[in-house]
């Protein structure tokens, strides 16, 4: 029987680039059933307060896993992100970020010789993203910042499996445990507490903003790092800089009941509809839930048509060999396909 999972096409250029995912879904023969929901920034302007309608919420709820592009989040004050309040309603408590250097794609460390492979694990639900912030007075501005010890402990726990699954040696904290002695401070001596049942494991911890030095100067130092919610959002995007940006940055938002998996980047609105998106960040979202769902040899098929296509120096607008030229979001998918 076919598995069945929730597909959200998003806003902007997330239809074009679901579209171009799921054509490549469809040659490499992947035994999945779609359920597209209705989730995005015309459904929260339509009244719906979470950006999707109850039905989307009963089909996600229901199948657990939620394949995602991109959503606007509304302007204004008081209103919250419709990808913020998905993490929040359905607990997906760490979000992983797997990084790593693409042959095709030049970067400064590409060009060096020097191959990148690294994973951020963020926590995904707590510290500053509660939005709850008030002025005191006219000119003081309060935000709270909200670290738990279950909270911790579950996205802590996640970044040790996963390394333990993936057959990596080390996992390092980054942090800010010098200033914030009681947030990250707790977060740091659960990351130790945890640290000894997984003996295996050589575990470290840093600084956060030695952390972001460390990753431009010497990335081969680290194979996977777990950050709190805010530093560990600063700290992917930096990486996804390091293996040649957002378009090239897959991420995976899990809990206990439904995970969801989407790309980095957000609705790139200059470029929408315009059909020239690079789907590359959504397809290596879709390669990982692939694994996820146990889809392992359809994975490695997609997986090594991509870096064979992006050998071969195909690319859309935003990346690549500007000498030659680029090629439309079908066509990059066209590409894959061709050598599946
Ligand atoms: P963005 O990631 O949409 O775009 C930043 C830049 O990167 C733009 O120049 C864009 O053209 C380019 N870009 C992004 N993805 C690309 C791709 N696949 N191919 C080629 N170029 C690409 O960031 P933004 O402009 O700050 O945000 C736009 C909207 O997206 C906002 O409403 C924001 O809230 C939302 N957003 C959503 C998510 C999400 O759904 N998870 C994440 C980030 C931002």
């Amino acid at each position: 029987m076919k598995t069945k999972i929730a597909v959200a096409n998003g806003d902007g250029i997330g239809p074009e680039i679901m579209d171009a995912v799921l054509n490549i879904f469809k040659a490499a023969n992947v035994q999945l059933e779609y359920d597209f929901v209705e989730m995005g920034k015309s459904y929260f302007d339509a009244g719906h307060s979470t950006g999707m309608t109850e039905q989307a919420k009963a089909t996600i709820e229901n199948l657990g896993i939620l394949f995602k592009g991109p959503m606007e989040t509304p302007k204004g004050k008081g209103v919250k992100s419709i990808n913020v309040t998905a993490r929040k309603v359905w607990n997906t408590y760490a979000n992983q970020r797997d990084f790593r250097t693409l042959n095709g794609v030049d970067t400064v460390f590409s060009k060096a010789g020097m191959d990148i492979n690294l994973t951020i694990i963020r926590e995904n639900i707590e510290d500053t993203y509660g939005g709850i912030e008030h002025m005191l007075t006219n000119d003081v501005a309060v935000g709270r910042r909200i670290i738990t010890r279950p909270g911790s402990a579950q996205v802590i726990r996640y970044a040790f499996e996963m390394a333990k699954r993936k057959g990596l040696k080390k996992l390092a904290c980054g942090h800010k445990a010098n200033i914030m002695k009681l947030t990250d401070g707790m977060f740091l001596e659960i990351f130790y507490q945890i640290a000894k049942e997984y003996p295996q494991i050589e575990v470290s911890d840093i600084i956060v903003d030695d952390l972001c030095m460390k990753l431009v100067s010497r990335p081969e130092m680290f194979e996977a790092i777990v950050l709190t919610n805010l530093q560990g959002d600063i700290v992917s995007d930096l990486c996804a800089g390091l293996v040649g940006g957002l378009g090239f940055a897959p991420s995976a938002n899990i809990g206990d009941n439904i995970s969801i998996f989407e790309a980095v980047h957000g609705t790139a609105p200059d470029i929408a509809g315009r059909g020239i998106a690079n789907p590359t960040a959504l397809l290596l979202s879709g390669i990982s839930m692939l694994r996820f769902l146990g889809l392992t040899e359809n994975a490695a098929t997609i997986e090594n048509s991509l870096l064979y296509t992006l050998e071969q120096g195909v690319h859309t607008g935003d990346f690549g060999d500007r000498s030659t030229q680029s090629v439309n979001t079908q066509g990059f998918a066209d590409a894959i396909i061709a050598n599946l």
